[in-house]
């Protein structure tokens, strides 16, 4: 296949690197092999690196760059920021708030502290995938620790209110995590207008490489009376602030940094774009083709997010025809697209599991081209039409449609 040729959808599960990034990062791969910790010159060219990175990713989100650690990945992130606090706070209390649509990245690690002897509360959410704020604020409770939120939905791409819980987090002296993976350098984020204590963001979700991720850590961990109040999950040096031992990745991480400072520059622009494709996808495929509806907030949004949901046929017929033809999406959370179960975030907000495997992702980006959503939006729907017409459970809607019409049962019916 020419992969030239192929039309990628899938955004949101990773990014192709930005050849800007390439070449920062083959650049640093002959010149800049120093150990960031040695003190001599090569020593400290390398560590000029790390932290003219670690100040480029800070300045994205109104952060210091002493409040940024980096570390292998969004999903390293998220363990640190919640086993981090959990485990250091434990004599405060043993109490977390999250939420029933998080990244596997958050969910597992609280369930390995309920195991451990932690409470969890996962709040539910609507419709449109927002938590209710009033929800979350009764939930807490004087055992209460962190309460950690998701900026924006991986499946859905809902954005949650979160300077509003940052209030809430702030205004009951509770730590607030929030997972940015998704949003981080696709909309705007501020930690201090915000309230955010914890932010995760990943590299490979825009455009940099892969293996490198990054947590925002206010103060740089030092809690209000001395003290630090995160823990480190590993042992070792005391790289990154005594957060991650681990000598760094300077390439990559320069790498992340390039990602960074482009999106900087182009964010505004690009979500602009962004949203006037995703808005056209939403639009097209809601109003011609029938039962078809959208998953998530219409507006409450990540700029290049679409989930759509068909009655009558799963995604994954629709992923491999739309494969056939070389298109690229998903049909919930890459992590899970293997296994049958439907996804959590489609359950949690209000889908059956019928409804849910009939789902879709679409998701854009960088290099996607109106050309390109030109020729997905040509192809999906006589997709959509062939499936339904072959699907069990499109010939059971049809059946059922004559019998109305004929008043009499067959054996169908
Ligand atoms: C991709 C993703 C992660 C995991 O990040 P990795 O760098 O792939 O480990 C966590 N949370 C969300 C919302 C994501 O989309």
């Amino acid at each position: 296949m020419n992969e030239k040729k192929y039309v990628y959808l899938d955004y949101a599960a990773t990014t192709p690197m930005d050849p800007r990034v390439v070449e920062e990062i083959n650049k640093h791969f002959t010149n800049t092999y120093g150990n960031p910790s040695s003190l001599h010159y090569i020593g400290q060219k390398a560590s000029k690196v790390l932290e003219d990175s670690r100040a480029m990713v800070a300045s994205l989100i109104n952060a210091r760059p002493e409040e940024i650690i980096f570390t292998s990945s969004g999903t390293e992130s998220d363990n640190l920021a919640i086993k981090g606090v959990a485990y250091k706070n434990k004599k405060k209390g043993n109490h977390i708030i999250t939420s029933a649509i998080e990244h596997h990245a958050v969910l597992e690690p609280c369930k390995r502290l309920e195991k451990e002897g932690y409470e969890i509360t996962y709040l539910p959410v609507d419709r449109t995938g927002l938590i209710n704020l009033n929800e979350l604020e009764n939930a807490i409770t004087d055992k209460t620790i962190l309460i950690s939120i998701m900026f924006a939905n991986n499946e859905i791409g809902t954005i949650e209110p979160i300077k509003e819980i940052g209030e809430i987090a702030k205004s009951h002296d509770v730590f607030f995590h929030t997972d940015a993976v998704q949003a981080f350098a696709k909309i705007p984020l501020d930690v201090q207008e915000m309230n955010i204590d914890l932010l995760s963001a990943s590299s490979h979700k825009i455009y940099g490489p892969k293996g490198v991720g990054m947590l925002y850590i206010r103060d740089g961990g030092k809690g209000k009376k001395g003290g630090k109040y995160i823990e480190p999950l590993m042992e070792g040096g005391g790289h990154e602030n005594k957060m991650r031992p681990s000598t760094e990745n300077v390439p990559g991480i320069a790498g992340f940094a390039k990602a960074v400072e482009i999106a900087k520059n182009e964010l505004h622009i690009e979500a602009e774009r962004l949203t006037k494709l995703r808005d056209k996808i939403i639009n097209t495929i809601t109003t011609n083709i029938e039962h078809c509806y959208l998953n998530g907030h219409r507006t409450k949004r990540l700029p290049n997010n679409v989930n759509l949901g068909f009655n009558f046929i799963e995604g994954e017929s629709i992923l491999l025809s739309l494969d056939a033809e070389y298109i690229g999406v998903s049909t919930g959370s890459a992590c899970s697209s293997k296994s049958l179960e439907p996804s959590h975030v489609l359950l949690a907000i209000g889908l059956d599991p019928q409804e849910a495997h009939g789902s879709l992702r679409v998701t854009l980006g960088r290099f996607t081209t109106e050309e390109e959503v030109e020729y997905f939006l040509e192809k999906l729907p006589p997709i959509i039409e062939r499936l339904r017409e072959v699907s069990p459970l499109g010939v059971k809607k049809k059946l059922n449609a004559r019998n109305q019409n004929e008043t009499h049962l067959s054996k169908y019916g």
